[in-house]
């Protein structure tokens, strides 16, 4: 017990450096003038937009005004679970930052979800679409194995039924009229 105890902790230690790394390992800008996206992050951030680009969502101007993506050791942690990404927003309530956990380092996966998740507010307009139902916009998910497993499915899901998705539609649909 005393032993399992110990491996656990090591395991969270070498992951807090890891992530301290990350932190002040960010690479040269390499997506958006002004965006400084950690290294980590940064695959994720091309899938979105190259998503956005599918689906017809204007993501230039918001990914502008972000100063940084970030994997940091701030965020709250606890026994029953902790934040694992937001928006930080400036004193004008407009979002500059978007940080992420170092515990989503446990698992690659679980950055994904959860950076699809954060972006999903930022550049698609959305308030969480329920508590805890494996959808990527849950304000909680127990489990992200189900997201993971169909990860083509939600993330259709997400952009097709997101706010701005629909919004543009209705726009489109007006302008037919
Ligand atoms: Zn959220």
């Amino acid at each position: 017990m005393k032993l399992l105890f110990l491996l656990f902790i090591c395991g969270v230690l070498s992951l807090q450096v890891q992530a301290q790394n990350a932190r002040f390992d960010i690479p040269e800008l390499t997506l958006a003038k002004q965006v400084k996206a950690d290294g980590l992050v940064q695959p994720y951030l091309d899938d979105f937009i190259a998503q956005c680009k599918k689906y017809g969502i204007e993501y230039h101007d918001n990914l502008f005004e972000l100063k940084e993506i970030a994997v940091v050791d701030t965020l709250t942690v606890s026994p029953k679970g902790g934040t694992l990404g937001m928006l930080v927003r400036n004193e004008d309530r407009k979002v500059e930052k978007i940080i992420f956990s170092w515990m989503t380092l446990l698992d690659k996966e679980i950055l994904k979800v959860v950076a699809f998740h954060e972006f999903g507010h930022y550049f698609l307009g959305y308030k969480h679409t329920c508590n805890d139902c494996n959808t990527i916009m849950a304000a909680v998910n127990s489990s992200y194995f189900d997201i993971i497993k169909d990860w083509d499915y939600h993330v259709e899901k997400l952009f097709l039924e997101s706010p701005v998705y629909l919004n543009n539609q209705n726009t489109t649909a007006l302008k037919v009229d």
